[in-house]
């Protein structure tokens, strides 16, 4: 049986010690605000938008939302960020991804001060991630490495599989990983024997989006297994890469969907953007 980490619990008292920090900034005058520029009538950008925006009011961080219709023109946001970059008072800048076709997501991430940058999306914050010497950790990574140092897991010298590539995710945590000395494979759609490898891990993180794609005969006993996935089921219940069921009985350590890597993200974006608010002092 393993140890289910529980990413409500650890993310809960980093809003604790982020709400403590606002009313400190607050009694210098300092207030943290953080800008949410959202596009269309996706479902799910809309509850990402709308728990991103109850964690900030929660920490005592003001949210401003952005709401545009899906045919917006590229200028109009690229105006909106310009403006928000020059406001002294806004801290965190952030676009709910993904956009419409029309829209070019690297521009419109480029254009925002890298500053104020708090998902660490564009190229100068990446770059200082691969180097090691970043203003902001992209936020599910990061979340991920405070659940392995919550539950005391040194990364240092064990092998680590990352399944996923994607800018966001996968690149990124295997470069946290790889920084804090881990031995770390990535692997993608391409890559051949993806079971032999994930056997050979110490610590899987799926990062894919498939329902059962982590299946028991692809973990070792023992393994740490860390859920990206944020998926459907065929019931419209939200579930995680693994096949919890039956990989839990090996596993060491497990988290899960929901309940695991989720609440973390958020808790780094916002710890994100309070410390957008040092940086710009
Ligand atoms: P992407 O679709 O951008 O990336 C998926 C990755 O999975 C790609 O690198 C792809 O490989 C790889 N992949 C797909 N099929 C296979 C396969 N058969 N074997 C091995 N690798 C495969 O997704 P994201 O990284 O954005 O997100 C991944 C999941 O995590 C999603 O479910 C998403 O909803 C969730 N997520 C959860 C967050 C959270 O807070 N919990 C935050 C962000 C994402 P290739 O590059 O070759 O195509």
């Amino acid at each position: 049986m393993a140890k289910i980490i529980d990413g409500k619990v650890v993310s809960s008292k980093i809003r604790q010690d982020l709400k403590e920090e606002v009313c400190k900034l607050k009694e210098k005058s300092i207030s943290v605000t953080l800008a949410v520029i959202i596009v269309g009538n996706d479902p799910a950008s809309r509850t990402y938008v709308n728990n991103k925006k109850k964690a900030c009011s929660e920490i005592g961080i003001i949210s401003e939302e952005y709401a545009f219709d899906e045919n917006v023109k590229e200028t109009e946001l690229l105006n909106l960020i310009y403006n928000l970059n020059r406001r002294n008072d806004v801290t965190g800048i952030l676009v709910q991804l993904p956009l419409p076709k029309h829209l070019s997501e690297k521009k419109i991430i480029e254009s925002i001060d890298p500053k104020k940058d708090v998902d660490a999306f564009s190229e100068i914050n990446v770059g200082k991630i691969m180097i090691g010497n970043y203003n902001f950790l992209p936020c599910t990574p990061a979340g991920i490495m405070e659940l392995l140092t919550f539950e005391e897991i040194d990364v240092s010298g064990k092998h680590c599989v990352v399944v996923g590539r994607s800018n966001i995710v996968g690149k990124p945590m295997a470069m946290l990983m790889l920084h804090k000395n881990a031995t770390v494979t990535i692997c993608h759609s391409k890559t051949k024997n993806l079971k032999d490898i994930c056997k050979t891990a110490d610590i899987i993180v799926s990062a894919v989006g498939k329902e059962k794609f982590i299946t028991k005969d692809m973990v070792s006993p023992g393994t740490i297994v860390i859920d990206v996935g944020m998926n459907r089921d065929k019931n419209g219940k939200l579930c995680g890469d693994v096949d919890f069921e039956n990989v839990e009985p090996i596993a060491s350590y497990i988290t899960p969907v929901p309940g695991g890597v989720g609440p973390m993200t958020i808790a780094m974006l916002m710890k994100n953007t309070v410390n957008a608010s040092t940086l710009q002092q």
